[in-house]
């Protein structure tokens, strides 16, 4: 096998950290850009003394920075950006600016360094799309501009627009992904992501907060079924100039989630029904539904979905539980 160097950027993030740990475990070396906004050092403590593993403390604004790490890389994982929905409602100009300009500089700089860059995207850039399953080509359907969640979708939409103008235009060997729902150990429940949030809550003994009636379903990918799709797609020059989604599709309501960790973790906290009005303080548009159609990226790299729900809950529990 051919050792290779790959940047990540927000490689301190929850799916960076263990992209880190694959990349390690499969041989390669990794560099990490992290200005720890919404990462942490503790992602990363236990491969600080990994030979191949480097960290560096900075932003993916810091163009003279970037462009140092990109020229020792042999491609880029460009994971950096603002994450979580209560982090995008509450602070929407750092949300915006982190990500459409984090992109433009790593696509700038990846493009005349001639380095692969893989941009993640979210399955937000679907907006309140209402036809199920989602497919890459399908139409993008966003609220007003007044919505602060919206300013995400849309910022991850111009990211995706500008990866894929770099490949048509100079050739930049680009992938765009969608990571939909993500879910497992180290990620954390500070910026409103609901499965920390429930098993933290179950844990303590308090009451798990299900927002609006329970009744809007998502689906949970494994964050280690995840990075094991980026590792393959990276590698795979058919998917240069692709967009992907990436998850699971096994579908959960909100109100069934809270009851397994609620069962998974034998607590006796009550489930309590918040209206949406009192958990966010603006205007907020929930989405009812969010699957995958993961045929396109099956078809490309065999990617499935292994890991089932009622393990990723247990993985999050035993996580929550070491942490203490
Ligand atoms: N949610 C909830 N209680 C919480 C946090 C989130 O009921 O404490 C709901 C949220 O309204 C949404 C779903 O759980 O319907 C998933 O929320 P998350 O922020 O994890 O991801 P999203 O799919 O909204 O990006």
């Amino acid at each position: 096998m051919e050792v290779k160097t790959y940047l990540i950027t927000g490689g301190a993030g929850f799916i960076g950290s263990h992209l880190a740990d694959a990349l390690l475990t499969a041989g390669h070396r990794v560099l990490v850009l992290d200005d720890l906004s919404t990462g942490s050092r503790r992602n990363l403590a236990h491969l600080d003394q990994h030979a191949n593993f480097e960290c560096v403390i900075d932003s993916v604004l810091n163009r003279a920075r970037l462009a140092e790490l990109i020229g020792r890389a042999d491609a880029v994982f460009h994971l950096a950006a603002a994450v979580g929905v209560r982090l995008i409602v509450e602070s929407p100009v750092r949300t915006i600016e982190t990500n459409v300009k984090g992109t433009e500089i790593v696509l700038e700089l990846a493009s005349t360094a001639g380095t692969p860059v893989l941009i993640t995207s979210s399955s937000e850039v679907y907006g309140k799309g209402a036809r199920v399953p989602f497919r890459e080509d399908d139409d993008l359907v966003l609220g007003n501009t007044k919505t602060g969640r919206w300013s995400y979708a849309c910022s991850k939409a111009l990211d995706e627009f500008l990866a894929l103008a770099y490949v048509r235009e100079k050739h930049l060997p680009a992938i765009v992904v969608r990571l939909f729902n993500t879910a497992g150990p180290r990620q954390t429940g500070q910026y409103g992501m609901v499965l920390p949030t429930f098993v933290r809550q179950a844990l303590a003994g308090r009451p798990i907060t299900v927002y609006g009636d329970g009744t809007q379903r998502r689906c949970f990918g494994y964050v280690g079924d995840v990075v094991g799709a980026l590792l393959q797609l990276i590698d795979c020059r058919e998917a240069i100039g692709g967009v992907f989604n990436i998850g699971s599709d096994e579908e959960v309501t909100i109100g069934e989630l809270a009851s397994r960790v609620k069962a998974l973790t034998g607590s006796a906290s009550e489930i309590v029904r918040i209206p949406y009005e009192q958990a966010w303080d603006e205007q907020f548009e929930d989405m009812q539904r969010r699957i995958p159609d993961l045929t396109r990226i099956r078809d490309l790299i065999g990617f499935r979905p292994v890991t089932r729900l009622t393990e990723i809950i247990t993985r999050v529990i035993e996580h929550e539980q070491r942490l203490g």
